[in-house]
């Protein structure tokens, strides 16, 4: 069975008060005790030194704080004003108990932040009637603040889960670089960018080297081993933020490079294909190599970025006859 205790209202057998009094004059807190006395859910505490009174409340939890004005030593209105201004008694109410009922006093108790005034000594119905009244509004916020915070918490968490949802979708199991997926987006993206403002878009189609044969020799366990670790040269070789590297599919590797000119796309190309030369990873009587067909275009409303691929993977075509663990570039 599940449990959601923390959204359900407490049950009026729960609403247990906790009073703290705080006055100086022990008679006073005598003649509380005993009007409060036989009630059994309301618990009692008194304070009769103003200087301990925040760190008592600090210590009892009360749900309610009476609170006396005239004491030696500390007006009850500065205590108000702490209480306020204490995390753990910030929303706790405090009636206050004067043994003045003029206005004015009224009025700067509850500019000070009390939340009700009783004149000394109150009637014992009355008493307890408020205290129950305030120990119900301030369960029922300390619940709902809980409730919220919880909410909040949730929300978070489920934001965050679909972040990292959506940050899986783009990319590749294997390698950890971007997906198929993710690079159609990509270069979509770049591509209406770089038509708006007539800039280059650079693509390299990466393709490793008689991988076929690797997989029959080695297995195909290593073959992946080897594809992740070709990722890696890749990733750590295209650099910049605004590159994207990509697993194009199978043995096959994309770069987009923005605003990259022809002679910076294929610089970097040529930095790939050594890279993957000093994995120094054994491959038949040789090591694991790369080849690397280069386009680049600044694009034009009557091309899409199929042509780029398309040319990218021409160049990629001749690296392959030119004899593989090379560089071609489109046009050149
Ligand atoms: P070329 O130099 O002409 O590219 O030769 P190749 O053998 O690399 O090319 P081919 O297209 O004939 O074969 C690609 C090989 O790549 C075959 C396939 O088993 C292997 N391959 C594709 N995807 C994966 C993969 O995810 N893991 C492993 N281990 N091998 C893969
Ligand atoms: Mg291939
Ligand atoms: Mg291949």
């Amino acid at each position: 069975m599940t449990q959601e205790p923390e959204l359900v209202p407490p049950l009026p057998e729960n609403y247990s008060s906790m009073v703290l009094l705080v006055d100086d004059q022990i008679m006073v807190c005598e003649a509380v005790r005993r009007a409060l006395v036989n009630e059994l859910d309301i618990a009692f505490h008194f304070c009769t030194d103003p200087l301990k009174a925040m760190a008592v409340a600090d210590e009892v939890r009360p749900t309610v704080i009476l609170q006396d004005l005239v004491m030696p030593g500390m007006d009850g209105l500065n205590l108000v004003r702490e209480y306020r201004k204490n995390s753990s008694t910030q929303a706790v109410p405090v009636i206050v108990l004067s043994s003045k009922e003029d206005p004015t006093t009224k009025g700067e108790a509850f500019k000070a932040g009390a939340n009700d005034y009783l004149v000394k000594l109150p009637d014992r119905i009355e008493l307890i009637a408020r205290i129950r009244y305030h120990t119900r509004a301030y369960l029922d916020h300390v619940q709902r603040d809980a409730a919220y915070r919880a909410l909040r918490e949730s929300q978070r968490q489920l934001i965050s889960a679909n972040l990292e949802l959506e940050r899986l979708t783009r990319i590749d199991g294997l390698t950890g670089l971007g997906n198929r997926r993710y690079f159609d987006e990509y270069l979509g993206a770049e591509w209406k960018r770089a038509l708006r403002a007539q800039t280059p878009l650079s693509l390299l189609m990466i393709d490793a080297d008689n991988f076929k044969r690797y997989n029959d020799a080695y297995g195909h366990m290593a073959g992946d081993d080897v594809l992740k670790q070709i990722a890696h040269a890749i990733q750590s070789g295209a650099g910049r933020s605004t590159d994207l590297a990509a697993r194009y599919g199978g043995e096959e590797f994309v770069v987009v490079l923005v605003d990259a000119s022809l002679a910076q796309a294929s610089a970097i190309a040529e930095r790939l294909v050594q890279g993957v030369r000093d994995l120094k990873i054994s491959h038949g009587t040789g090591h694991v190599t790369i080849s690397v067909g280069v386009a680049k275009t600044v694009p034009t409303e009557n091309e899409t970025p199929h042509d780029l691929v398309k040319a990218a993977d021409l160049a990629l075509f001749r690296a392959k006859s030119g004899g593989r663990d090379r560089v071609v570039v489109d046009g050149v």
